[in-house]
């Protein structure tokens, strides 16, 4: 029995005050079934990150530890990271990676279905993602639409690790979780299975929902829909390619042994026509041999470098982890960005490096900065715009997972709105995209400004360049 002890940190638990001191809390971007997401506004580097707010109860406290564990372990470019863990007596606050884009449930319901071309390349991203987490023995058990989020670029991102589990080959699990219209065959039969082999079911489902805009399986009864998937009946349309009915019909085997890996999907012909340009390598970061740039700016901040190589060798997902990482996302982008650019005129507006000190300016000191004490369910419900909780209601609504510790008489009750989704849910607004986008562009222009600055006035020192504002605008 999991109590409510703070063991998801290596420290104490802290106050909320201490992540207000952190973090500049925005707003609600998400809701799922347990937690709410909202952005913030990381202070020192000036970085959004979006915090999942996870409110300790008995029964939450194991998934909570299970998802944290699960987070700890994952590192891979598509699938949402996790900078840091804050407990506090009430809630578990995780800090993760900003997923760019929206849900991938928003990009279909804004065009009907998936050009099997688009679909292929976000498919397999997600193939190629999930094939990761087998290999290290995570299952997710919950991948659907509303867990995958996906940029304009068609970069995509899983999240939401809630229900997933650490396995070991052959091994079984015995819980029934998930969105009841994405669960497979072995869930109805109430047999122990394997989680790899639900994940590839999962992924059928959500295949036939990206093509087609619909699901397979359309019972409207618990029983109608038991007797579908136990039967494995529905109808594939016939104007999709040979391959793409295949591939759709191989991960919607019944019959789990008989059904195949994910390994075995990579190298199916429908997605081995895609050239394998999407990334799949880690950004793993060597704790020890942090890099001299960032651990330099850290220093700057008043961090002590043997703090920082110590919470990056422990993983101890704090304070220090949480900025190095975050710096580093930093530097990564900058280096995206960079290579992306036209050549412009050397000398009048020049990109900043790693080591130029431009490339970190939204820092400053730490400082002890105490916010009003407010408990944060109270405090998010009055920040919050009535078009955000307008959103945070359709959400609501459109999730629909059953939770992994459900007694089995009330699964059964639960019924997924799919079908209404698809049919009733409004337009995604694209306000997050929007906020991204001009947040990067007005940090470019601010840092591009100061690097000018910079060359003009060479009389200033430049630790004490800042030439960022601590809020985004
Ligand atoms: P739950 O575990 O309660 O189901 P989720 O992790 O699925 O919660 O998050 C709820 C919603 O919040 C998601 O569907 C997504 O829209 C949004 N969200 C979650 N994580 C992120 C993230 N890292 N970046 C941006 N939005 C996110």
């Amino acid at each position: 029995m999991c109590g409510l002890k703070g063991e998801l940190t290596a420290g104490p638990t802290l106050s909320y005050e201490a992540l207000r001191a952190q973090y500049d809390i925005l707003r609600t971007i998400g809701q799922g079934s347990y937690a709410q997401v909202k952005l913030a506004h990381h202070r020192l580097t000036g970085t959004a990150v979006a915090i999942k707010v996870l409110l300790k109860e008995e029964m939450q406290y194991c998934l909570i530890r299970s998802e944290v564990g699960i987070m700890k372990r994952l590192n891979h470019p598509n699938i949402i990271s996790l900078h840091q863990v804050i407990e506090t007596e009430q809630n578990v606050f995780l800090i993760l990676e900003l997923a760019d884009g929206r849900e991938l449930f928003d990009w279909i319901e804004q065009s009907g279905y998936l050009h099997e071309g688009l679909a292929r390349k976000i498919f397999s991203q997600i193939v190629h993602a999930m094939c990761y987490c087998h290999d290290i023995g995570i299952v997710h058990r919950d991948l659907k639409p509303d867990n995958i989020m996906v940029d304009a670029t068609g970069k995509v991102k899983i999240i939401d690790f809630g229900l997933g589990a650490l396995v070991e080959p052959g091994m079984k699990l015995s819980r029934f979780c998930g969105a009841l219209r994405f669960c497979a065959p072995e869930f109805f039969l109430d047999q122990p299975y394997d989680g790899t082999k639900v994940d590839t079911w999962n992924l059928g489902v959500l295949l036939y929902f990206m093509v087609t805009g619909t699901l397979p399986f359309k019972g409207t009864t618990y029983k109608e829909l038991e007797s579908q998937v136990l039967l494995g009946r529905y109808a594939i349309p016939s104007h999709l390619s040979k391959e793409l009915r295949e591939i759709i019909r191989y991960l919607l085997t019944v019959n789990p042994t008989a059904r195949p890996t994910l390994k075995d999907i990579t190298v199916h012909p429908w997605l081995r026509q895609r050239n394998a340009s999407s990334s799949s390598h880690s950004h793993k970061m060597d704790p020890s041999h942090p890099d001299p740039a960032i651990m330099a700016a850290m220093a700057d901040m008043g961090f002590d470098p043997r703090d920082v190589q110590k919470s990056l060798l422990d993983k101890l997902y704090n304070e220090p982890m949480a900025i190095y990482g975050l710096l580093q996302c930093q530097a990564r982008q900058q280096d995206d960005y960079t290579s992306q650019l036209e050549p412009v005129e050397p000398g009048v507006t020049p990109f900043p490096t790693l080591t130029d000190p431009t490339t970190f300016p939204c820092y400053q000191k730490r400082t002890t900065n105490t916010p009003a004490i407010r408990v944060f369910y109270s405090l998010s419900s009055k920040t919050d715009s009535s078009e955000d909780k307008e959103q945070v209601g359709q959400r609501l609504r459109r999730s629909a997972t059953v939770p992994a510790m459900l007694p089995h008489y009330q699964q059964k009750r639960i019924s997924t709105l799919y079908e209404d989704r698809v049919c009733t849910g409004t337009q995604h607004n694209g306000t997050m995209a929007s906020i991204r986008s001009a947040y990067r562009s007005w940090k470019r222009w601010t840092r591009r400004i100061g690097a000018s600055l910079l060359q003009l006035c060479c009389c200033v020192p430049t630790k004490k360049i800042r030439v960022v504002p601590q809020r985004e605008a």
